[in-house]
């Protein structure tokens, strides 16, 4: 008996060690297959994660995943229009000064503001004429009705940074990309349309000169890579250089275009440009005359 039950014994713990093997087994597989089905979802997460930012990064600098389904389009620009770079777009851009026709682009910098905005919109609707704002995001976020305004005027919304600093801007090319993104956001806020992507910037002060020539020679580059154009100017009124005249403003307008086939005219939209908004009608009565049609950057970056 006594062999019996120690053999019972020994039967029971086999019994208890095989149990708690098997018990240990089955646990091993349940861990395991808890371990797969985290793994899964994480996975589909990180992948959900992946495509958010990827979305995030193209609406934020690229342009390519087309919105145009959801948004309603109007041939004549007259509202809600999407800038889509093409190459077309690119070789427009490459080639704006090249023209058999008179052409004139209005450009207008540092804006919105409250009073003169409003003005320049009604000179530019009274001639029925399209023009580009290279607005500034830190006035953009102020004034983000003006800009929804010019938008939905069918003007041109282009980009022209954040805070018009230079030593801040031309930190470095990634501070001169992080000005454009975050003066994006602030255009999309402000006519409501997450997808916008003008694709264009103008640098605060230029591309010339050489006090930032480095930065600004990467943050070409770096823009670039980014699908996102640049433009400078080919003519100007010389409205924020010292203190304009009437005289002044015609006379450089005058001697600037030329006998220019293309022109890229700068101008400013900001608090202070009395003179530009007043003397508007005037530069606009000179380019008619001289045979030019006006153009919005929506006629380059289609
Ligand atoms: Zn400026």
């Amino acid at each position: 008996m006594k062999n019996y039950f120690q053999y019972e014994e020994v039967s029971l713990t086999v019994v208890r060690r095989l149990n708690k093997k098997k018990v240990f087994g089955l646990l091993i597989i349940v861990l395991f297959i808890l371990l797969m089905i985290l793994l899964f979802v994480s996975n589909i997460h990180g992948k959900m994660k992946e495509i958010h930012d990827d979305n995030e990064y193209s609406a934020v600098v690229y342009d390519n995943i087309a919105p145009e389904a959801s948004i309603p389009r109007d041939d004549n620009y007259t509202i809600n229009r999407l800038p889509t770079l093409t190459q077309v777009g690119r070789d427009n851009m490459n080639n704006i000064y090249i023209s058999d026709e008179k052409i004139a682009y209005l450009t207008f910098d540092d804006g919105p503001s409250a009073n003169i905005t409003p003005q320049i919109l009604s000179v530019l609707d009274q001639y029925q004429i399209k023009a580009t704002f290279f607005v500034l995001g830190c006035n953009v976020v102020r004034y983000p009705d003006m800009v929804k305004k010019e938008y939905d005027g069918g003007h041109f919304i282009a980009n022209h940074g954040y805070s018009h600093e230079y030593d801040s801007v031309y930190s470095s090319s990634q501070a001169v990309l992080q000005e454009y993104i975050k003066t994006q956001e602030a255009i999309r806020s402000a006519i409501g349309i997450q997808e916008y992507c003008s694709h264009l910037f103008r640098f605060p002060g230029g591309t010339g000169g050489k006090k930032y020539r480095t930065v600004k020679n990467e943050a070409k580059q770096l823009l670039s890579d980014n699908n996102i154009l640049y433009i400078d100017w080919n003519a100007l009124t010389n409205d924020s250089v010292g203190h304009p005249t009437e005289q002044s403003i015609m006379n450089d307008l005058i001697s600037t275009v030329g006998t220019k086939k293309s022109v890229v005219v700068l101008m400013h939209d900001n608090a202070s440009k009395q003179l530009t908004a007043t003397m508007l009608p005037q530069v606009i009565n000179y380019l008619i005359d001289q045979g030019y049609t006006f153009k919005s950057f929506y006629d380059v970056i289609m």
